[in-house]
């Protein structure tokens, strides 16, 4: 054996067993622990590690993918730690889309013609993934709908109106998709022609079109397609500890609590957990822990007004909710940042969703009461509080592509709280890099999205 990734052992970051429980995984599919085989296969042309979103995802376009010469499809492994989707897509908000009022950031850091590409790219992955639930016939309970960044602040109304102006003025793109609703509209109740936010006190609503689903479901149903073309094979609760490289081939043997395998090829789809496995993302992609929770009403009260859009509140600039409410008439709602921010330990470096952040625990209880018209009397309650891990980057934005410096290996991670806007496209584009053998700049993925020497470099600056 010769070198490889080096995990040094006080920087473990292994996904923890008892992760608390989300909503969207209170009834487990059939894979959920599932196992192809009873022992590890002793090869694998492809290995793939972690089946959130993006593992899954890369399985799928893997064996989607046409080539030319009629190569027979590879041979794919499934490695996961946990449960299938256990990670931070089984854990999120549900929302596949852009936040419009956080657009002018990502002009700020960008530019406006990066940031271009970035809306674009997550417009393309909303229609991406409703194709692939059309075309797999998955239900995973998918509305194409609105949802409003409703801002509650006057001055905060006031500066997303201005952005937005100047966005339709400078010609952004897609800036047809955003539609801006102002005071004298934005706090109507839904039964009015013109209804539009029913938040108590909004000042003005920004809305976009949003893929809201079932992020479990979807995922899960998908590897069932995956695993129905019968050349993948999953493996749950097997977790990878060391990856090394053997000198005869330049292949690598993956080391997992369940025994090794070799592999010409390893597709990292770890998101938060990515530096335990490759110790040069460590502060690059840094796990951060956030929470949600799913709010529901009694069965015995009148039902209270059903919400066919999806929300941010912004109580301010910087405190910010997100609402997705479900076809039931029960709510998800995540966010309550605010309370714990300060309290870094409790979130930032923290790959720990066995337990809630504390100073949140109770932030869910009486929201919709408190903000909606007609929730009032409505008796919501919080049915359960779960957290999730997520991969924070240093300059916002993921790193996909090929690893540098390390032959055969791939990443798609680091998603800074929006991996169900990215991950899905960003399978696409390394399935085909390694099927089809194309560059980077081929598969139409944002420039500033790809992992890069000079962005590990700056990240350690
Ligand atoms: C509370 C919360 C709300 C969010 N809301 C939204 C939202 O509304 N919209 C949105 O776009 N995004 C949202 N996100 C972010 C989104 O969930 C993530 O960006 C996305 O799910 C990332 O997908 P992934 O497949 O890369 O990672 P994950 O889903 O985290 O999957 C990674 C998998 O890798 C496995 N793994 C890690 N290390 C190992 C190892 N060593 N061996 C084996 N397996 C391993 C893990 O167990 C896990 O299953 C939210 C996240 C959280 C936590």
């Amino acid at each position: 054996m010769g070198g490889g990734n080096e995990i040094p052992k006080t920087n473990r970051i292994l996904p923890v067993p008892n992760s608390t429980a989300s909503y969207w995984r209170s009834k487990p599919h059939r894979l959920d622990e599932y196992r192809s085989t009873e022992h590890l296969p002793s090869q694998a042309d492809i290995t793939i590690i972690g089946t959130g979103i993006a593992g899954v995802s890369t399985a799928y376009h893997l064996l989607d993918i046409k080539t030319h010469n009629d190569t027979p499809p590879p041979s794919i492994l499934l490695l996961e730690a946990r449960q299938v989707c256990s990670g931070a897509t089984g854990r999120n908000g549900g929302h596949i889309k852009k936040l419009p009022s956080t657009i002018v950031e990502l002009i700020e850091g960008l530019g406006e013609t990066a940031a271009g590409e970035v809306v674009k790219f997550i417009r393309e992955n909303i229609y991406g993934v409703k194709r692939v639930i059309e075309k797999e016939k998955i239900e995973a309970e998918a509305e194409l709908r609105r949802s409003f960044d409703v801002s509650l602040d006057e001055e905060d109304a006031r500066e997303v109106k201005r952005e937005y102006e100047r966005e339709l003025e400078s010609g952004f793109p897609l800036t047809e998709d955003l539609q801006f609703v102002g005071e004298e509209f934005a706090e109507r109740v839904r039964i009015d022609p013109s209804a539009i936010t029913s938040l108590h006190g909004a000042k003005a609503g920004l809305s976009t079109p949003v893929l809201s689903l079932w992020p479990y479901k979807f995922v899960t149903q998908l590897l069932e397609r995956v695993l129905s073309k019968g050349t993948a094979n999953l493996q749950t609760n097997t977790a990878v500890t060391a990856i090394e490289t053997h000198d005869d081939d330049g292949g690598y043997t993956v080391t997992t609590n369940r025994g090794q395998v070799k592999t010409p090829i390893i597709v990292f789809a770890t998101n938060g957990y990515t530096a335990g496995l490759l110790p040069q993302y460590h502060n690059i992609i840094t796990p951060t822990k956030a929470t949600a929770s799913h709010i529901t009403v009694p069965a015995n009260k009148p039902a209270p007004q059903y919400f066919s859009n999806t929300y941010n509140i912004r109580y301010s600039k910087n405190r910010v909710d997100y609402l997705n409410p479900r076809p039931d008439g029960s709510i998800v709602i995540g966010g309550g940042k605010w309370t714990y921010e300060k309290e870094r330990e409790l979130w930032y470096d923290v790959y720990d969703d066995s337990t809630l952040i504390e100073p949140a625990r109770h932030y869910f209880d009486g929201l919709m009461q408190r903000h909606f018209r007609g929730w009032e009397d409505s008796g919501a309650e919080t049915e359960s509080v779960w957290t999730g891990i997520q991969g924070v980057t240093k300059d916002g934005m993921p790193h996909i592509g090929k690893v540098p410096g390390a032959k055969g290996q791939y990443i798609l991670a680091g998603y800074n709280g929006g991996g169900n806007a990215l991950a899905f496209l960003a399978a696409r584009a390394v399935a085909r890099m390694i099927r089809e053998g194309i560059s980077f700049e081929q598969t139409g993925v944002p420039k500033c999205m790809e992992t890069t020497r000079a962005r590990l470099d700056a990240g350690k600056a």
